[in-house]
């Protein structure tokens, strides 16, 4: 078997195209690569590598207004890092400049990559939940607004590590009850779009971590319920919704597949589920076709 060394060295350019063959394109300068997918669909996550063959000082990838500055690892004599970049909802189709800046010894390269985002239409659901879910009273609304601070500030963590590796876990073994994106009504009334999956559970079946991770985030909020965020590094958070009981604090590094809480059906459910969202620099991502495997890189060696 060829070593990863000599397999490198023998790609001088080409290296993200030939090594990565699940990436649709490389942009390489001064023998960095940028290795990314040409198109996207909204509500999706790729995922991204960039191989340097000098450690960089600085490391600042641009994305849909976002920013983040991941940490490159030194590897057989290179530096290289994959990460997560996605999609929202909200984004409308059409090219998009992945932009990455490399400041390695006194001079700063600049790697660009077109990527062509594709919309679709997401179906409908219609819920019946109680009143106070739909018609919150003035002192609900003012703890939602509360407890939606503290999530953004969670989805806004930008640590420069990874802390993931694949392949990722799927928290519950159960089936999707309702698909990521759904346009959702509650009571026949508009509300915000489905940004996560439901998946199938009991009450009381264990939740595992999508990803090795810190827990940045747990408590009862109104809608979520009990619910857990986990940190996975370079801007990539999952959370777990509806859970009948916690098993993790706030601080606490956990590893993938390690049980943070049980399904439960607190919040604004119908029944017990779990809710899981994934977060990528911010936007909420469809984690179904990652659990599949889908464009997920292999980071193991
Ligand atoms: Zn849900």
């Amino acid at each position: 078997m060829i070593s990863r060394r000599a397999f490198l060295g023998s790609l001088p350019v080409m290296a993200g195209w030939c090594a990565f063959p699940a990436l649709a394109s490389a942009a390489s300068a001064g023998g960095a690569v940028l290795s990314a997918p040409e198109s996207v669909s909204v509500g999706e996550a790729f995922f991204v590598k960039i191989v340097c063959p000098r450690e960089a000082r600085r490391v600042k990838v641009s994305w849909l207004g976002e920013e983040l500055s991941p940490v490159l690892r030194p590897i057989d004599g290179h530096y290289e890092n994959w990460f997560a970049l996605g999609v929202g909802l909200g984004a409308k189709a059409g090219g998009y400049r992945l932009r990455v800046e490399l400041a390695t010894q006194g001079k700063t390269q600049v790697l660009t990559q077109l990527v062509q985002v594709s919309t679709r239409t997401f179906p409908e659901q219609h819920l019946k939940v109680a009143k106070k879910m739909v018609h919150l009273s003035k002192e609900s609304l003012d703890r939602h607004y509360r407890e939606k601070k503290l999530m953004k500030a969670a989805l806004a963590r930008r640590s420069p590590e990874r802390f993931w590796d694949s392949p990722f876990v799927r928290p519950v073994p159960g089936s999707m009850s309702s698909a990521f994106g759904l346009r959702r009504f509650f009571n026949g009334e508009p509300r915000a779009p489905h940004r996560g999956v439901d998946l199938r559970g009991a009450k009381g079946t264990p939740i595992k971590a999508f990803a090795a991770g810190e827990v940045v985030l747990t408590g009862n909020f109104y809608f979520s319920g009990n619910a857990v965020f986990v940190d996975h590094g370079q801007g990539m958070v999952s959370l777990y919704c509806h859970m009948s009981h916690i098993d993790v604090k706030e601080g606490q590094f956990v590893s993938a597949g390690q049980i943070l809480g049980q399904v439960g059906s607190t919040g604004r459910v119908t029944g017990p589920h779990l809710h899981f969202g994934l977060s990528v620099m911010g936007n909420m991502v469809d984690a179904m076709p990652i659990f599949a495997g889908k464009g997920v890189p292999t980071t193991r060696e």
